[in-house]
């Protein structure tokens, strides 16, 4: 014990000798602006610990050994007095982590969808079925956006399952159609959100999509259940078209101690801003830069040159690990045209899928699976914060036959 407070004390003065700042760095900063970043970037050259060593900045410091304490404090540099006056740090929360969501919120998943399980299982219980009771079938997964073709198919692998096996308990008759729901929704493609930091550089995520969809709460939610998980994140409020966007993302950020990168003036430059977060994300070591975008679905091309060009810019610092498309599964058929026109401009690389709770259409999972050829990463089951899920077939299915 005595050996490794030592050994503490001998790394924090070795660490502080040469200047170096790695485990002093200030991390999870609250609320920088670009001008903040920026004026990080200039006092580079002096020792970090003018950050570290106020209570309200710097988490190193403040979970470090008193003996390290002690150390810093006796070789940092006095602050100037206006440093010191650094507004007191909102409370920070701690969300949950990720792994189970799904679970945890599969009662209200069952709630929206357990009418079109229910309507399927009864129809399927019936004594008879006979062609009219096929075409119901399909009339209700037609009606939970399940889309034409995939309805046609569930229905006619059902009908040839029924032939075969003949007469059936409701426990089969329920076994049948979970294999087959789940064989519709699985992909082979990962649902896995690549968020971890490689090469020495955070993950980067660009999240896209229309107005409303939820984008600007996905982040948000996202960037909780990544601290959740004991990652540090940096958000960039790339949607510059709204002021009320980049305040949004910042009082989510603020919670979590996630840092938000934002433009000081309205209308600037969003793939600027989604450069200087990403830098920020660079120079503080994060593990994920969390990018917002704007949603304005004027023309196609205006979409497709601003998007293309945050994407651009970006690759000039470092690569775009994920780009996640925010569909509203209210939306029905007009989301699959959102995602449609989305895809052509970015490699979408997953989709979130916001507002599950307010519709029972979550048919919508297998036809936007299918549309994009790209899987449903995350679903979005209500305003809270801790509302957002990986997406897990199983839990999905269940919930749906109301299980
Ligand atoms: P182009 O407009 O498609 O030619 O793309 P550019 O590569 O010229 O970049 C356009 C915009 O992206 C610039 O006006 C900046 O706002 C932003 N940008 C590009 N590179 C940088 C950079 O190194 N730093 C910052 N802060 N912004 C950059
Ligand atoms: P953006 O314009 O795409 O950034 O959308 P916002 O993130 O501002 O969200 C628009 C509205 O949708 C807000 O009122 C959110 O609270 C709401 N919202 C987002 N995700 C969900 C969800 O999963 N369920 C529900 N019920 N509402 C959501
Ligand atoms: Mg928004």
């Amino acid at each position: 014990m005595t050996a490794y407070i030592i050994l503490i004390v001998v790394v924090a003065v070795l660490l502080l000798g040469v200047g170096g700042t790695v485990l002093l760095r200030p991390r999870g900063m609250h609320g920088v602006r670009r001008g903040r970043a920026r004026e990080l970037d200039l006092t580079g050259s002096m020792p970090r610990v003018d950050d570290g060593s106020s209570a309200t900045t710097g988490t190193a410091t403040a979970t470090a050994p008193p003996e390290q304490r002690q150390a810093e404090q006796r070789q940092a540099p006095p602050e100037p007095p206006e440093q010191r006056q650094v507004p007191p740090r909102p409370t920070l929360e701690k969300p949950p982590p990720s792994a189970g969501r799904m679970i945890r919120l599969r009662a209200r998943l069952a709630r929206s969808q357990s009418g079109f399980g229910s309507a399927l299982l009864a129809l399927l219980s019936r004594d008879r079925l006979d062609d009219d009771t096929w075409d119901e079938i399909e009339e209700v997964l037609i009606t939970a956006d399940v889309g034409v073709t995939p309805a046609r198919q569930i229905t006619s692998d059902l009908r040839t399952k029924v032939k075969v096996e003949g007469t059936r308990s409701t426990d089969e008759v329920r076994e049948m159609l979970r294999t087959e729901l789940l064989a519709q929704v699985e992909t082979s493609a990962s649902r896995a959100l690549r968020t971890q930091r490689h090469e020495g550089r955070p993950a980067v995520v660009l999240v896209v999509g229309v107005n409303g969809t939820g984008k600007t709460t996905t982040c948000g939610k996202l960037a909780r259940s990544l601290v959740g998980d004991g990652q540090t994140v940096v958000l960039g409020a790339a949607d510059t078209f709204r002021a009320a966007a980049a305040d949004q993302l910042q009082t989510w950020g603020e919670r979590v101690g996630a840092e938000v990168v934002r433009s000081d003036k309205d209308g600037a430059d969003p793939a600027s801003v989604a450069f200087d977060a990403v830098s920020v994300g660079v120079e503080q070591e994060a593990d994920v830069v969390l990018i917002d975008t704007a949603g304005r679905l004027h023309t196609k091309n205006d979409l497709m040159d601003e998007l293309g060009k945050v994407k651009r810019v970006i690759e000039k610092r470092t690569a775009v690990d994920e780009v996640l498309l925010v569909l509203d599964a209210t939306t029905g058929q007009n989301g699959l045209r959102q995602a449609r026109v989305f895809a052509e401009v970015v490699d979408v690389t997953g989709i979130v899928l916001t507002k599950l709770d307010g519709t029972a259409k979550g048919g919508i999972v297998i036809a936007v699976q299918r549309e994009l050829g790209v899987p449903v990463k995350l679903v979005g089951l209500g305003e809270g914060p801790d509302d957002l899920a990986p997406f897990d077939p199983a839990a999905f299915v269940d919930a749906i036959l109301g299980g």
